[in-house]
């Protein structure tokens, strides 16, 4: 018998401490600004243009299949609480690896 899927919202076990905090999607903003997106043509480490003030998405219904297709996990509950949009973005970031390529 296979393994079932693992949990979505489970860290990976090298990853600690991990924030139990929420396994919904709060629109916190840090995935559409942190990762780099070609369809959109968005650099890596900068806000998604179609995203407002408030972190929402201004063009949700038209909104590119690759955005469609992030779904919310553990990644959310250490990015999410973060009080700012720069700080979230710098710790998905890490999360990812992605500081030095951010700096290059
Ligand atoms: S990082 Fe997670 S909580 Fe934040 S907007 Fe993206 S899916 Fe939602
Ligand atoms: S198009 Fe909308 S959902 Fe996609 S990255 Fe931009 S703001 Fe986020």
């Amino acid at each position: 018998m296979s393994n079932p899927r693992p949990d979505p919202f489970t860290a990976p076990l090298e990853y600690a401490p991990r924030s139990a905090w929420n396994r919904e999607c709060t629109a916190c903003g840090a995935c559409c600004s942190a990762p780099d997106i070609t369809a959109l043509e968005k650099p890596l480490g900068v806000p998604c243009v179609h995203l407002d003030a408030g972190c929402l998405c201004q063009i949700y219904l038209q909104r590119p299949q690759v955005c469609r297709n992030y779904d919310p996990d553990w990644v959310c509950g250490e990015v999410a609480p973060l009080p700012t949009l720069e700080g979230r973005i710098g710790k998905f970031l890490e999360i990812y690896g992605l500081l030095e390529e951010l700096r290059h």
